[in-house]
């Protein structure tokens, strides 16, 4: 790694003295250091050694559009000169929220400047319409930094608790065990237990005022729903008058042109977007249905953000709804995420390695495990963190761009080629060789 990242590991150096950690978030930090990229285009991105990628971590699933996609490229050019930032509203914006409308099958949107934002919001609304204090999440789950959602995630396998009673942890220092308290997890997959939780919290006078999922779990690899779970978990939530919200910051436009609602046919009471939206610009959305949003259009609710429809963040939104990301678009991903899946599968096959190779959209991974994954208590039994790093220093030296850790997927965009899902497999049957020697 010295030999090829040495200028990375210099700006490091040079980095710690004045960024935190070397790094602009916490999750960009890397053992031994993080790789410092100058430059993208397409499919692929360039380090300051000068090292050329194929890209598949895509910002952390962004970048579906692929880097300094040209049309985006000319809608951000024309707005610049048009001024970038008035605190008003756009013509942009309107066209957007019809678009999203259109796409996800919910009435009203608003705007943010990322996921974060859009769970904090969305929980809001949620809180406002019920009038009730307790969230539920999915054990597990990631939903943005702050402190409702930084709850049992990242949990060590001996602290998950049981499966009727799992743990409240905070994830990191800083948050207040008051509002640890107030968030309630269940495990993935498992309406039942769900639905069993809820009416205990009832007892209790705590019955949550939103369920906040992802309809499939995208920080394990990723994890589909088993046939029925969303469908039962619509009903429970209906039933209980729980809002029920389906966090698509990773899913929302990158698994289908109107995410897991589309793909999964459960539409929610709320969706919670970001990432693809902008097109590699600050962006962020929640819409939902007219009674739930009614308390933000009566004014009860403040949705607020200086920078909400950023001009710029929304022209680019716009170019990638109307230019972007077409039908045409997602037959593209899927017929690559089916190659890459399949030749994942056939190397874990021909290598009788303990796996299998899981694709939906423009996501996928291969998991590493004896069983199936299907909620956190089942990854976590067969995490080898060690392997997930030796993969990604692996990958990182064959020219083969991902995610920091095994959590992390594939995401393949537009501008992805055959030739990149091939550099792509031949790598990882490479890995495989090594691994089985
Ligand atoms: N929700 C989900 C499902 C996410 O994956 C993330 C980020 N990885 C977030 C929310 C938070 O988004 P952001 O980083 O834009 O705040």
């Amino acid at each position: 790694l010295d030999a090829r990242t040495g200028a990375s590991g210099e700006m490091y150096k040079r980095a710690s003295a004045h960024l935190a950690g070397g790094v602009a978030s916490s999750y960009q930090l890397r053992d031994p250091w993080p790789i410092y990229i100058s430059r993208g285009s397409g499919p692929k991105v360039w380090d300051v050694d000068g090292n050329e990628m194929w890209d598949f971590h895509n910002g952390f699933g962004s970048m579906v559009q692929g880097h300094a996609h040209p049309a985006i490229g000319a809608a951000i050019a024309e707005r610049y000169p048009m001024g970038t930032h008035f605190g008003c509203p756009t013509e942009d914006d309107v066209f957007v929220a019809d678009e999203l409308a259109r796409r996800f099958g919910l009435p009203k949107w608003r705007y943010t400047n990322s996921g974060s934002e859009a769970t904090m919001d969305a929980i809001r609304i949620a809180r406002a319409l019920t009038g009730r204090d307790t969230v539920m999440k999915i054990f597990g789950s990631y939903h943005g930094h702050h402190d409702t959602v930084m709850v049992s995630i990242g949990v060590e396998y001996d602290k998950i608790g049981d499966r009727e009673n799992l743990a409240s942890l905070a994830y990191g220092a800083g948050i207040p065990q008051s509002v640890v308290d107030m968030t309630v997890a269940v495990p993935f997959n498992d309406a039942g237990a769900m639905e069993r939780r809820i009416e205990r919290l009832a007892a209790e006078g705590r019955k949550p005022a939103c369920v906040i999922m992802e309809a499939a779990m995208m920080n394990l690899g990723v994890v589909l729903p088993e046939p029925g779970y969303l469908e039962a978990v619509r009903e429970i939530t209906r039933k209980h008058g729980i809002v029920l919200i389906f966090d698509e910051v990773k899913t929302g436009l990158a698994i289908a042109a109107g995410g897991a609602t589309e793909k999964f046919g459960v539409t929610p009471d709320m969706v919670t977007m970001a990432k693809v939206l902008g097109g590699g610009l600050p962006s962020g959305a929640i819409g939902g249905t007219e009674e739930v949003m009614s308390v933000v259009e009566d004014g009860s609710v403040y949705q607020v953000g200086t920078y909400n429809g950023n001009p710029l963040s929304m022209v680019a939104a716009r170019a990638s709804l109307e230019q972007v990301l077409t039908p045409e678009a997602y037959a593209h991903l899927g017929h690559l995420n089916d190659r890459i899946v399949s030749g994942c599968q056939d190397v874990v096959d021909r290598y009788e390695l303990p796996g299998y190779a899981l694709g939906i959209g423009s996501k996928g991974c291969v998991t590493f495990s004896t069983t199936k994954v299907v909620d956190y208590e089942s990854f976590k039994e067969n995490q080898d963190a060690d392997l997930a790093n030796l993969a990604w220093l692996f990958n990182l030296n064959r020219g083969i761009f991902m995610t920091p850790g095994r959590e992390e997927e594939w995401t393949l965009s537009v501008t992805h080629t055959d030739e990149a899902i091939d550099a792509y497999v031949a790598v990882f049957e490479e890995l495989a060789s090594e691994l089985t020697k």
